[in-house]
């Protein structure tokens, strides 16, 4: 097997494919001069609101402010509780320290890697008023069972659903719903390397609810609704109409572009699931799975296996090397105890190369040279 190169993502392939419709519609909103807010970003909003089956999307300037901004709408005091699974990207607990409420970081179920309704449970307290499940990788909490804890307690949901846009969630009754439109507020990233991504910084919020829409509205416009009269404090957030061109032509192909990765992580499944020193990943019956990431499990020597598929030219991250409650920047927010699923779970994990230009000859690749490895 000759040697080659597979990188984690290619979006350079990926916009060849759509450049014609992309460039155009770049250089028409140039020549426009309508750089923010305007038709491009209207457009955008209300295509994924149908796509999403939404009443409310905002557009900002990326995930991360997506989900500050959720949590200044809902009027929390200093010290209020929000609960944040420790088994995540940053960002998610970063915005509830910075808003000085105090991050409960908790576990997750090993499987799906995932919060689920009875470790949300459990860390309840007087204090909770907020929880942010964070569907990982791309599939979707097991949101139907968190959403009866969080009414039973009067407790708000923010879905974390930067990774798993696309991702459908599927009820007991069998009716169906888009991630990230379940709880009481949706968020999302088109960092460019998401599943839904744009060139150069994006995001937005998503809400069922008409009266939280409109403080999310103003607040992530300078907390006003007519230019300088500023009822509420707010930030500075907007998606810029270049991105919104982007991501109008991307939106498009979403479900493609899941689909594409999907039959890679079947190749994956296929190729590894005999491995027995690793263990695929396991789906969620509720949700399907968008494979933002495929993450594996290793039982034996993970950083070995990065440092090898480096040198064999397999892409390979470690999503996550370190769980919130070990980071220092979170040492001061956090009151003791063990999270042992996270702890082991940040020792074993690592993703492989998926995205959406992947040919059959780099699936091969990939998976014999993973296998060779325990030879
Ligand atoms: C990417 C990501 C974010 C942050 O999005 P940015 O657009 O980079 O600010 C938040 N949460 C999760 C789980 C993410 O993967």
């Amino acid at each position: 097997m000759g040697s080659m190169n597979i990188p984690m993502v290619d979006l350079k392939n990926q916009y060849l494919k759509i450049k014609d419709e992309i460039d155009g519609g770049i250089l028409e909103t140039i020549s426009s001069t309508q750089f923010i807010g305007g038709e491009k970003v209207r457009t955008f909003k209300e295509n994924l609101e149908k796509y999403l089956d939404v009443r409310h999307v905002i557009p900002c300037a990326n995930g991360t402010d997506a989900l500050q901004i959720a949590l200044m709408s809902l009027d929390l005091k200093p010290g209020d509780e929000v609960i944040v699974p420790a088994f995540t990207y940053v960002a998610t607990a970063e915005v509830i320290a910075l808003l000085q409420l105090q991050p409960v970081m908790v576990e997750v179920d090993p499987n799906t890697f995932n919060l689920t309704a009875d470790i949300f449970e459990k860390a309840i307290t007087p204090k909770t008023k907020a929880v942010v499940p964070v569907h990982l990788f791309g599939q979707t909490c097991d949101m139907e069972p968190i959403m009866a804890v969080a009414r039973e307690h009067g407790i708000y949901v923010i879905e974390d659903n930067a990774q798993t846009i696309g991702a459908t969630y599927t009820y007991d009754d069998g009716h169906q719903a888009k991630s990230g439109t379940i709880g009481h507020i949706g968020t999302t990233s088109f960092y460019p390397s998401k599943n839904l991504g744009c060139y150069g910084d994006g995001g937005a919020l998503f809400t069922n609810d008409d009266q939280l829409a409109k403080r999310i509205q103003m607040i992530a416009n300078h907390g006003q609704v007519t230019r300088y009269y500023h009822d509420v404090i707010g930030c500075n957030s907007r998606l810029d109409a270049i991105q919104a061109v982007v991501l109008n032509t991307k939106l498009k192909y979403l479900d493609d572009y899941c689909r594409a990765r999907q039959k890679v992580a079947q190749y994956y499944d296929k190729a590894l699931a005999g491995v027995a020193q690793l263990t695929i990943p396991v789906r969620e019956p509720k949700s399907n799975h968008v494979f933002h990431q495929y993450v594996l499990r290793i039982d034996g020597n993970r950083d070995g296996m990065v440092q090898y598929l480096k040198d064999k030219g397999v892409g390979c991250m470690i999503y996550y090397p370190l769980p919130l409650h070990h980071q220092k920047a979170f040492a001061p927010f956090f009151k003791g105890g063990n999270l042992p699923i996270s702890e082991q779970l940040c020792k074993e994990v690592f993703a492989i190369p998926i995205h959406t230009e992947m040919e059959e000859q780099h699936l091969e690749y990939v998976t014999q040279t993973i296998i060779q490895f325990f030879d």
